[in-house]
C-alpha cells in the first residue's frame, strides 16, 4: 500500500495560507503593501483586538472594478506581472497575487471597492474561502479590506494568537515601519475608538520621522547620501549621542521594500564601530535605490529579504554614505559639545545635591552605629577612586576594590525593594514636570501600562502626541539625577513592559531593577571621598552586600597575608 496521499484542495490551500499569514500583523502589511502598490495617498486602519477581531483599512487609491474582485481573492491572479520575464524586475511591493487569497482563506473577508475616475463600486465577502457574487454598492473610488476573526477555521493557528495588546504591538511597528518609508502617503491607526497614530502626508522623511518619534528625535538625526554607477543610497541615521536598545528603529529598505539584510546591517554596526556602547544601536532609516533588474525580490515567502545582483558593490555605497556623515564636522563639534553639556548638567544639578544627600545618610548611620556599637561587617576606611571606577578600600582583612557602579545599584535596589515589599514605593513630586518624549509606538504602551507604572513609582500624564509629563518618581531615585536623566530610565521600562507576558511575576523585579541601575553612579564618574565612603557604609549595611542578586560579585579582596606572601614577607 502507497504511504503518500495527495491532500485535498481545501488543505493545501490552508497550507498555503499558513506560509503567508502569521498572526494579524502579516494580514496588515499584506493590505498595506497592495494599498501602497494601488498609488494611494491616504489610508486608514483600524483594529479590534489588536486584530484579532477585525482589521480595516481603507484607502484612495487605483480601486478594483467588478471583474478584478470577483478575481482579487483567487490564488496567483495579480495585476502587478504577466510574464516570467517581469519577475526580473519588480517594482511593485506585491506580486505573487497570493495575500489576498490567504486571507480569504483563513478569516471573513469583505472587499468593498470603486475603481478611480468610476462610480460604480461593488463589494465582495468571501468565508473561509468560500466566495460569494460581487454586489453593488456605495463607496468613494479605492478600496476598503475588512478581515474579521482571523483563523477561525484554523484553529491551532489561532491558539497561537498572543494577546490582542501583544499583536497590537507588532501591528503598530508594521505600519510604523511603512509609515516610515513612504513620508508621502498620509496614515492614521485606530485601536477600537482611540485614534493613535494620524500622520498626515508631509514632503519629507524628517517630517514624517518628527510625526513618528517626536521633533526632539527628528532635529538629532543626521542626513545620510551616497551614489555610484546606478546604486543611490540616502536617508536618516541617528547622531552617535542619539542610540536605542535595540534594533527596531532600524529600516533598510531597497527600492521602497523594508527589508532585513545581514550584510547591510553588518555595515551599519561598523560604521558606529567605537562610538556606541554594546547593547546599543543607532537609528537608520536608509533608502536604497537602484535599477529593478539588480535586485530579486522573489526570494523569501514573506518577501523580507531580497538578493543583490552585486551585493558588495551595494554595500560599499552605503558603508561610504555612512562614513561621511558620520565623521562630517557636523557630528564631531557637536558630539564634543553634548559631551561637555552632559558634564556641566551633572554639575549643575547632579553632583551637589547627590553629596548633599550621601553627608545626610551619612550622618544617619554614624549615628545608628553609635547605638549597635558592633557592626557585623566591620569598620572600612575608603583609601580612594582607581580610575574613577573602582572604590579602594581597607577592610578588616586586607585591601577591598569595590565596583562603584554595581554598589550603587544594588544599594538603590535593595531600597526599592524593601518599598515595594512593604507595599508602596515612596514617590517625590516634581515640582516643574520633566517633559518625557516617546515614538508612537512605546507612547501607545505605556499610556496602556500607566497603573504598572505608578506601582514602581512612576506617575505620568499624557500630553498627547508622544509627549508625557513626569510627575512623580521614586524618591530614592531622584537625587542627583538631571531632569534629562528620566527619559532612558523610562523608555527601558516601556520596553520590558512590552515583553510582559513572558516575564508575569518576575516582571516588577525586573523593573526595580532597570530603575535602579538607570539610577546608579556609573563607571567613569568622580566621587569625592566622602561620597565614596558613604557608599561602602551603605553597602555594607545590606543583608548580603558581597554579590549582587543576580552573582555579580560587587567586592573583590585581596587579603594581607597574600600581600605579604607576594613582597616575600611571610
Ligand atoms: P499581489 O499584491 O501580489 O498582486 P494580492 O493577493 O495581494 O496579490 O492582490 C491581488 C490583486 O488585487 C492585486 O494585484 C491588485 O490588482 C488587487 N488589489 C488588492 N488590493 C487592492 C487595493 N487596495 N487597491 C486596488 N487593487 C487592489
Ligand atoms: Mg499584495
Amino acid at each position: 500500500m502507497m504511504k503518500i496521499k495527495s491532500l485535498d484542495k481545501a488543505l493545501r490551500r490552508k497550507i498555503a495560507a499558513g506560509e503567508v499569514i502569521e498572526r494579524p500583523s502579516s494580514v496588515l502589511k499584506e493590505l498595506l503593501e497592495n494599498s501602497l502598490d494601488a498609488k494611494s495617498e491616504t489610508i486608514s486602519v483600524s483594529l479590534v483586538d489588536g486584530g484579532i477581531s477585525a482589521i480595516v483599512i481603507s484607502d484612495d487609491g487605483e480601486g478594483m472594478d467588478r471583474g478584478d474582485l470577483e478575481l482579487c481573492t483567487r490564488r496567483y491572479t495579480t495585476s502587478k506581472i504577466e510574464t516570467e520575464a517581469d519577475l526580473n524586475a519588480i517594482e511593485t511591493l506585491g506580486f505573487r497575487g497570493e495575500a489576498l487569497a490567504s486571507i480569504a482563506e483563513v478569516s471573513r473577508m469583505q472587499v468593498t471597492s470603486c475603481p478611480r475616475g468610476d462610480r460604480e463600486a461593488h463589494e465582495l465577502v468571501v468565508v473561509g474561502g468560500e466566495e460569494q457574487e460581487p454586489i453593488p454598492a456605495a463607496r468613494a473610488p479605492g478600496t476598503t479590506v475588512k478581515v474579521r476573526d482571523l483563523f477561525f477555521n484554523l484553529p491551532a493557528r489561532r491558539r497561537f494568537l498572543k494577546s490582542a495588546r501583544s499583536e497590537s504591538f507588532h501591528a503598530n511597528r508594521v505600519l510604523q515601519r511603512l509609515a516610515l518609508t513612504k513620508p508621502g502617503v498620509g496614515w492614521s491607526l485606530k485601536h477600537g475608538q482611540r485614534t493613535v497614530l494620524t500622520a498626515p502626508a508631509v514632503k519629507t522623511l524628517t517630517d514624517r520621522v518628527a510625526q513618528i518619534y517626536g521633533a526632539k528625535t527628528a532635529r538629532r538625526l543626521i542626513a545620510i547620501e551616497a551614489e555610484q554607477d546606478g546604486i543611490a543610497v540616502s536617508g536618516l541615521i541617528s547622531r552617535p549621542d542619539l542610540k536605542r536598545g535595540n534594533r527596531r528603529d532600524q529600516i533598510l529598505c531597497v527600492n521602497g521594500r523594508p527589508i532585513e539584510d545581514r550584510g547591510l546591517s553588518y555595515i551599519l554596526a561598523s560604521a558606529y564601530k567605537g562610538m556606541l556602547r554594546p547593547g546599543t544601536f543607532p537609528i537608520a532609516l536608509i533608502q536604497i535605490n537602484l535599477p529593478s533588474e539588480w535586485v530579486d525580490a522573489n526570494i523569501h515567502p514573506r518577501k523580507r529579504e531580497v538578493r543583490f545582483a552585486d551585493a558588495k558593490a551595494v554595500q560599499a555605497v552605503m558603508s561610504r554614505a555612512l562614513q561621511t556623515a558620520l565623521s562630517s564636522q557636523y557630528v564631531v563639534p557637536s558630539m564634543a559639545g553634548v559631551r561637555s553639556s552632559a558634564r556641566e548638567q551633572e554639575a549643575s544639578y547632579g553632583a551637589a545635591p547627590l553629596k548633599f544627600a550621601l553627608r545626610r545618610r551619612l550622618e544617619v548611620s554614624h549615628v545608628a552605629r553609635e547605638e549597635e556599637k558592633t557592626n557585623v561587617h566591620g569598620d572600612r576606611r575608603v583609601i580612594g577612586q582607581l580610575q574613577n571606577t573602582y572604590l579602594l578600600v581597607e577592610g578588616p582583612d586586607g585591601l577591598e576594590i569595590f565596583d562603584q557602579h554595581i554598589a550603587h545599584e544594588r544599594i538603590l535596589y535593595e531600597g526599592l525593594k524593601e518599598q515595594w515589599e512593604h507595599g508602596e514605593i515612596s514617590r517625590q513630586q516634581f515640582l516643574l514636570p520633566v517633559r518625557i518624549e516617546l515614538p508612537f509606538e512605546q507612547a501607545e504602551r505605556l499610556a496602556g501600562d500607566k497603573e504598572k507604572l505608578q506601582r514602581v513609582g512612576i506617575v505620568l500624564e499624557e500630553f498627547g502626541g508622544g509627549t508625557f509629563l513626569l510627575r512623580e518618581y521614586p524618591s530614592a531615585l531622584t537625587e542627583g539625577q538631571s531632569r534629562y536623566g528620566f527619559q532612558r530610565p523610562i523608555e527601558q521600562i516601556v520596553d520590558l513592559l512590552a515583553e510582559g507576558d513572558e516575564l508575569k511575576e518576575k516582571l516588577f523585579d525586573h523593573l526595580l531593577a532597570t530603575l535602579a541601575c538607570s539610577a546608579a553612579i556609573k563607571a567613569g564618574d568622580h566621587l569625592p571621598l566622602e561620597q565614596q565612603q558613604g557608599l561602602v557604609e551603605r553597602l555594607m549595611n545590606l543583608d548580603n552586600p558581597y554579590t549582587c542578586p543576580h552573582g555579580r560579585p560587587i567586592i573583590f579582596s585581596i587579603p594581607r597575608a597574600e600581600l605579604d606572601r607576594k613582597f616575600k614577607r611571610a
